[in-house]
């Protein structure tokens, strides 16, 4: 009879979860008009608009999907991995 408890070929059972960090999502403000189109097709709720940029507002959501990345028409937005700390627009003027 198999033993379901060690068969089923996952995790072994006990073993601390590793922390993910969290990915680095940056607007470049400088180069962002503001259409909306990465908070749009955002299907996790991380970016929300702030004004006329996005903002990043639930980074630990993020799947490192890239369609944010992808259908900005003016590459404005970057997804990286990360140490943990994502970038918003409101969090440092340069
Ligand atoms: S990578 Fe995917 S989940 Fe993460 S912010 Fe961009 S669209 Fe959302
Ligand atoms: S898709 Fe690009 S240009 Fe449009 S709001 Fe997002 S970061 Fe800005």
């Amino acid at each position: 009879m198999p033993n379901l408890e060690t068969d089923r070929g996952g995790e072994p059972k006990g073993a601390p979860a590793a922390k993910k960090p969290l990915p680095v999502i940056e607007v470049k403000v400088a180069w962002c008009k503001g259409c909306g189109l990465c908070v749009e097709y955002c299907n996790r709720g991380v970016l929300q608009m702030d004004g006329v940029v996005p903002k990043v507002v639930a980074p630990e959501k993020c799947t490192r999907c890239m369609q944010c990345e992808v259908i900005c028409p003016d590459f404005a937005i970057e997804v990286r991995d990360g140490e943990g700390q994502a970038k918003s627009p409101g969090e440092k003027r340069g």
